[in-house]
């Protein structure tokens, strides 16, 4: 069926159903259903087809929105999925989890008009899993091979996404990762209600069929040293990401019952994946979630669908300062959590073990260089919340990689992430770097984009070698 464009005139915005949150808590399911072909193929048809698309501009990837849009509105999903996947290496992963209100469909022309943006991400996933049933999406195979070989250092989505471009030209790639599953952040970071596992690990069997080698158990700087990395391969690419947890720095820090936001959520991860983990459990108890990003929003939603007995966010900040997503936070509220803004913790109560935090209010005073309102204690306005699980998500910073890897000479910024120059090549000859360990915690679209810059860097570099041996 063939539908006109610009339809936003009478077709108004509709997400994909949500289940309800006394539903969705009970388990690790993603909380959307999918879009059906006449419900995406309509809320397609509502784009106005833009001469200049701010969508596609506020695409990390650049992605060539209004076209799909357009196919999918003409049921012509195969060439909507060719259009697509030309641009971004996992779209149903971006369709999922993309904060798309900062990014493609926050700055949709319709919705600075105030009809309500198209609902471009979840058009995106439905294209993509409209191609795995179909069979459209295929393992790479390349044409021929390169006699080149690169090592990809980490298997999150730069990684990943560098790796399917490698072996697309034709090099042969090795993906090494310290964990016993390839996909990073993509698998032990980011929780099954908003990506199952299964569609990563369909990714990552996908790229393995391609003849990409993955080595898992295997941390560069430990099992296996830089220096012979470097040896084994003609190229290498640092895709680490950022995991040193950010120290909550209070009294009682290290009393049993505190935990780093990251372990949590990778037990709870691993469950999911089938294993059994008894630990890091919040059934039952009172938890008490420090932090509002992304991440503590992740670990709320956590505890709350493993049975917590009460579950409480203390942020800082007021609402409207927080760097979480509003979305997230919507959806925290529904299912139960319990938001105490304007707050900071003291110290963590308790002799042998966490038995509550201790905490402050705030006000917002002045703003500093960045324009934001720092928050100033009220004194006299301490109170305990009661907890026996303390979770503390306060954001992750770089490790010290030039000390991992025994590289002095690996340049890094004052913030402790690799430094680049533009073809992503760092201060080290032929090796590159990508993702959140250049950038510092960031996004899964960024860290895709990055892997597959970094693969045209790459093959570029290794194709000047394979010609200057051939004179
Ligand atoms: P990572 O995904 O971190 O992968 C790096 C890999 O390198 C890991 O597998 C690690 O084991 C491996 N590694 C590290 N050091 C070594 C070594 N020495 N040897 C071998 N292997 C090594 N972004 C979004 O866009 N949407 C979201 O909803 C979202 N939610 C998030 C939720 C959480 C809890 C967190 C922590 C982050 C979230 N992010 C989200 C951010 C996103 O996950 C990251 O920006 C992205 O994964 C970065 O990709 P990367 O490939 O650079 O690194
Ligand atoms: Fe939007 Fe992300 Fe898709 Fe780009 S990749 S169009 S930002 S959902
Ligand atoms: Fe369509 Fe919105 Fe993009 Fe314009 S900005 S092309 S209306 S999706």
């Amino acid at each position: 069926m063939s539908r006109k464009m610009l339809q936003f005139t009478h077709l108004h915005q509709r997400q994909p159903d949500k289940r309800g949150a006394a539903e969705r808590r009970k388990d690790f399911g993603e909380i959307s259903t999918a879009f059906g072909v006449p419900q995406a193929g309509e809320q397609a048809s509502r784009c106005e087809q833009c001469g200049i698309p701010f969508c596609s501009i506020h695409c990390p990837l650049g992605n060539n929105v209004p076209d799909w849009l357009m196919l999918v509105a003409q049921d012509r999903l195969e060439e909507a999925y060719a259009v697509s996947s030309s641009t971004n290496t996992f779209p149903e992963i971006c369709g999922r989890i993309c904060p798309q209100d900062r990014l493609c469909e926050g700055n949709c022309v319709l919705e600075q008009s105030l009809h309500g943006n198209v609902t471009i991400g979840a058009v995106e996933k439905h294209i993509t899993e409209t191609a795995f049933t179909e069979g459209w999406v295929r393992p790479v195979l390349p044409g021929a091979e390169s006699g080149r070989s690169v090592g990809i250092v980490g298997g999150g989505p730069a990684g990943l996404a560098a790796a399917e471009a490698l072996r697309r030209k034709g090099h042969a790639v090795t993906v090494y990762d310290r964990h016993d599953r390839m996909g990073g952040l993509l698998i032990y970071g980011i929780p099954g209600f908003k990506l199952e596992k299964d569609v990563v690990e369909r990714r990552i069997r996908l790229l393995a069929e391609s003849g990409v080698r993955f080595e898992t158990g295997v941390e560069i700087g430990g099992t296996v040293t830089f220096a012979e990395l470097r040896r084994r391969h003609d190229a290498v690419l640092i895709a680490t990401g950022v995991y040193k947890a950010k120290p909550l720095g209070i009294a009682g820090s290290e009393l049993p019952g505190v935990h780093a936001a990251l372990d949590y959520l990778i037990a709870q991860n691993r469950r999911d994946l089938g294993e059994t983990v008894a630990e890091l459990n919040a059934a039952g108890k009172n938890v008490v979630v420090i932090g509002g990003g992304d991440t503590a929003m992740d670990c709320v939603r956590t505890a709350i669908r493993q049975g917590a007995r009460s579950v409480k966010c203390l942020y800082r900040r007021d609402r409207a300062n927080m760097p979480g997503s509003k979305r997230e936070v919507a959806h925290a509220e529904e299912e139960g959590v319990e938001f105490v803004w304007m707050a900071a913790p003291e110290a963590i109560a308790g002799k042998d073990k966490a038995e509550g935090v201790k905490a402050v209010r705030m006000h917002l005073g002045m703003a500093d260089a960045s324009g934001r309102q720092s928050p100033v204690a009220i004194e006299g306005s301490g109170f305990t919340l009661a907890s026996d699980m303390v979770i503390a998500a306060l954001g992750f910073d770089p490790e010290d990689v030039p000390a991992l890897f025994a590289e002095p000479g690996l340049k890094v910024s004052k913030w402790s992430t690799v430094e680049t120059d533009v073809a992503l090549m760092t201060s080290l000859d032929g090796v590159f770097a990508a993702g959140d360990i250049v950038r510092g915690a960031s996004l899964v679209v960024w860290a895709i984009k990055d892997g597959r810059d970094a693969a045209e860097s790459i093959h570029r570099y290794v194709s000047a070698k394979s010609a200057q041996a051939a004179e």
